[in-house]
């Protein structure tokens, strides 16, 4: 991936605040001399018969030529007819680990100023295979579906990402004791892969305990891996360490070794339209692209920078505490470059 040929990757700049925060990445990206030509496109306005959903059936197929791209926030379309537009890029791309990085923003004050975690989730099935149904009246049931490959891929995932990052410990985060079959599964897998790779120390920790710990301290912490569920909320919980949504960043990594970063929060209506919008949690992600890319350089010039900004605290945006707009703020970003 050398300067002179440019790597094409998708962009959904995504509804509400998604145009404006979009803008920002793409002009970071044009001043730090990033080697990326975007390939744009926009959620249709009417249901596409191949996709059954309102994203195109082209707007896919970008994805999985370029294996790589980043997706501002969509609103949900309200309707009959229709897949949610997460569930179809899911779906459709494999999209099987959530991966989202955890750390402190230097001068932006919490509880906590030494976190730095990277939480992997199972992203397909466990409780969320949508496999529930009403026994008899007033009974309901939900299955939970672990499957061996899907654990073996995502553990191989953590175990490759610690190692691609020079990161020395994966937890695995379970209920084993209660969920004996199904997390049992999940844990037998991740030790499997364990082995394979022996310079990355590994541990299993009970979910309940993982909670109380990383309230604690969670610098107790490196890469955890984990089922579906526990990932979605153990990973609020991590994004909540650090400042709140605004500011997460999360790349999905689907078949293939696709990669879909995105921002954690939604498309901000209340705000949108208006110059004020805090861009970072997109920036951040389309950090955590670069990074898939393996244009570290980059990736550490851009994030440098947009930490930097933060820091000095001279230009931040509202739901900062500040009183900038997304465009000063992405200026004060790339003078920050
Ligand atoms: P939201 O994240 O859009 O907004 C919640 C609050 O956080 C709002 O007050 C908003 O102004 C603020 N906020 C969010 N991002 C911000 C940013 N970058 N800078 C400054 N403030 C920010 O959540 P919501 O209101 O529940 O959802 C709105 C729409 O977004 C819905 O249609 C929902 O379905 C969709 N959504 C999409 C995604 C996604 O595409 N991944 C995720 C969540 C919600």
């Amino acid at each position: 991936s050398s300067a002179s040929t440019p790597i094409r990757a998708t962009l959904f700049p995504g509804d509400g605040i998604g145009p404006e925060i979009a803008e920002s990445v793409k002009q970071v990206f044009r001043e730090a001399d990033v080697p990326i030509e975007w390939e744009e496109h926009y959620v249709g306005t009417e249901i596409d018969p191949r996709t059954q959903s309102f994203l195109t059936w082209e707007s896919l197929e970008s994805v999985r030529k370029n294996g790589v791209g980043l997706k501002g926030p969509m609103a949900t379309p309200i309707g009959k007819g229709h897949r949610s537009l997460n569930l179809t890029l899911r779906k459709e791309l494999n999209l099987y680990a959530n991966v989202r990085p955890c750390y402190s923003l230097p001068g932006y004050k919490t509880r906590y100023d030494n976190v730095d975690l990277i939480t992997i989730r199972e992203n397909t099935e466990g409780e969320y295979s949508g496999l529930e149904h009403q026994v008899v009246r007033g009974v309901v049931e939900s299955l939970k579906i672990i499957t061996r490959q899907a654990s073996l891929r995502v553990a191989e995932y953590a175990f490759h990402y610690a190692k691609s990052h020079g990161r020395d410990r994966v937890s695995a985060i379970h209920k084993a004791n209660i969920m004996q079959k199904t997390d049992g599964l999940f844990l037998k897998c991740c030790r499997e892969v364990a082995e394979k790779y022996p310079e990355i120390k590994y541990e299993e920790v009970v979910i309940d305990n993982c909670c109380m710990m990383l309230v604690k301290n969670p610098a107790l912490f490196d890469v955890l891996v984990m089922p579906n569920l526990y990932g979605d909320i153990i990973s609020d919980l991590c994004a909540g360490l650090i400042g709140g949504l605004g500011l997460t960043p999360s790349c999905n990594i689907g078949e293939g070794g696709i990669a879909l970063a995105e921002a954690v929060h939604g498309s901000a209506p209340d705000i949108a339209g208006k110059n004020l919008a805090n861009p970072t949690a997109l920036l951040l992600s389309a950090v955590t692209m670069l990074r898939h890319l393996e244009l570290h350089d980059k990736a550490d010039r851009i994030q440098n920078a947009i930490l930097g900004t933060i820091s000095e605290g001279k230009f931040r945006t509202a739901d900062l505490g500040g009183s900038s707009s997304t465009s000063d703020f992405t200026q004060a970003i790339i003078d920050h470059l």
